[in-house]
């Protein structure tokens, strides 16, 4: 599903058009598509953290569940969220590069900073943003490998695990003739 905005739309003989120009954005809704069943595994660095991680609030609808951006979910307005943490990363395998998603669940695991924690850190500072401060401190520039299904251009971690150095069989090679 697609979220369109700026589109032009016109009726003709009872039919509807909508038309796209050039102001149009075209947003993916990442909460509506479908979990693939396949599951991949990704072993690199993690590169880089997307906005919308760290301390992010949730629709309080339990169909909805859609992240809040300024305090109103796109469907039902203006909600009194529920506080949720995740994160959206890029990790770089060194031939291509994965957007993943942490839940709750495996971004508390990965950064060691409980949601309990997290809000507290917030409140503390009167800004959820050193959240995602901290968590760029914990987890950017290590390696990892991650196991789960795709979901639309992502793949949601089920399973991670921390690595020291990625098992690169061109590096391997490399160390063996330099021998
Ligand atoms: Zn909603």
């Amino acid at each position: 599903m697609y979220d369109l905005r700026n589109v032009v739309t016109d009726e003709y003989q009872g039919q509807f058009s909508v038309k796209l120009n050039r102001t149009t954005t075209i947003e993916q809704l990442d909460e509506e598509m479908e979990v693939g069943d396949d599951e991949v595994e990704i072993e690199g660095a993690l590169v880089d953290i997307q906005s919308g991680s760290g301390l992010i609030k949730r629709c309080p609808d339990e169909d909805c569940t859609r992240v809040l951006q300024n305090g109103r979910c796109s469907e039902h307005g203006e909600v009194e969220g529920e506080f949720d943490l995740r994160i959206k990363a890029v990790i770089d395998d060194g031939m291509d590069v994965h957007e993943v998603i942490f839940d709750r669940e495996a971004t508390e695991a990965v950064t060691g900073i409980s949601l309990e924690e997290a809000q507290e850190m917030a409140m503390d500072a009167l800004d959820t943003s050193v959240v995602a401060d901290e968590m760029h401190e914990k987890v950017l520039g290590r390696y990892y490998r991650v196991v789960g299904p795709t979901f639309g251009r992502y793949v949601l971690v089920d399973e991670f695990e921390r690595i020291t150095e990625p098992t690169d069989p061109e590096a391997v090679l490399i160390k063996a003739r330099s021998i």
